[in-house]
């Protein structure tokens, strides 16, 4: 079953058009990697699915709701979708445990205790436990990146969506939140990942998208698309980053 179903999604800025005509649809607990230069349309795409962007044409359907329907309760849609972003965007002075709280208590109308027992959870879900009461200032880049994960989290999201959540960080603090997210992929978590990881890309993810110029040039299989690329485009990205 999908829980995501784009058609014909359309997206311009001014004259430019960034997204032309991507069908896809994404099936429960799959694992999608997007991959493509910069420029390709990547980012565009993860905003898209969570209306960061209003689209110029198209549909999308997530988990059964139409996302572009102005008529929709696109708040309440949108805590259906986590993103977690290549800058983590704490909240400086909110410890640890207050950013990942806030949002349930605002927005689903948690109380505080229900929230900081799950806060708790997560955060020892992705090894920063210890760190409840610090500030987003005293942790390196990769602990306030599985921060930014964890808050996500707590929104208890069907879908997380990651643009290049590893791109800002040295490095020695990547593989940390690699493995958070891997886990996350064995719990079955269905999962939308930009990325230039291409080992991550290969090992965990269930299918990988290629976008050059605003268009799904090829997907699938990851071990199909990395060895045996039908497009040119496809073959020539790839020979720059493996
Ligand atoms: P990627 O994530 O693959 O690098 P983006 O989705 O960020 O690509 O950008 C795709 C294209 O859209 C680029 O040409 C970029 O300059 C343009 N673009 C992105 N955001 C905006 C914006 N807010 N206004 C105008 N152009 C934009
Ligand atoms: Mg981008």
């Amino acid at each position: 079953m999908s829980i995501v179903q784009v058609k014909n999604l359309k997206k311009h800025y001014g004259q430019m058009e960034v997204l032309k005509d991507i069908s896809v649809e994404i099936a429960e607990k799959e694992v999608v990697c997007v991959i493509g230069p910069s420029g390709s349309g990547k980012s565009t795409f993860l905003r898209c699915l969570n209306r960061l962007e209003e689209i110029t044409s198209g549909t999308i359907l997530v988990n059964g709701h139409e996302m572009t329907d102005n008529n929709s309760d696109i708040n309440k849609f949108r805590q259906e979708v986590g993103m977690v972003f290549q800058q983590f965007n704490l909240f400086p002075h909110k410890t640890v445990l207050q950013n990942v709280i806030l949002a349930p208590i605002k927005l689903k109308g948690k109380s505080k205790s229900e929230a900081e027992t799950l806060g708790m959870t997560l955060l020892e879900k992705v090894g920063l436990k210890e760190k409840a009461n610090s500030y987003p200032s005293e942790l390196s880049g990769g602990q306030q990146q599985r921060v930014a994960i964890a808050r996500a989290l707590a929104m208890e999201p069907k879908i997380m969506l990651f643009d290049e959540p590893t791109s800002a960080l040295d490095p020695e603090m990547v593989g940390d939140v690699l493995n958070v997210m891997k886990e996350l992929a064995n719990e079955g978590m269905t999962m939308v990942i930009v990325t230039h990881e291409m080992g991550f890309a290969r090992d965990v993810c269930d299918r990988v998208i290629f976008m050059d110029g605003g268009y799904i040039v090829e997907e699938g299989d990851p071990k199909d698309v990395f060895t045996n690329p039908k497009h040119e485009r496809t073959r020539s990205f790839l020979s720059k980053v493996l």
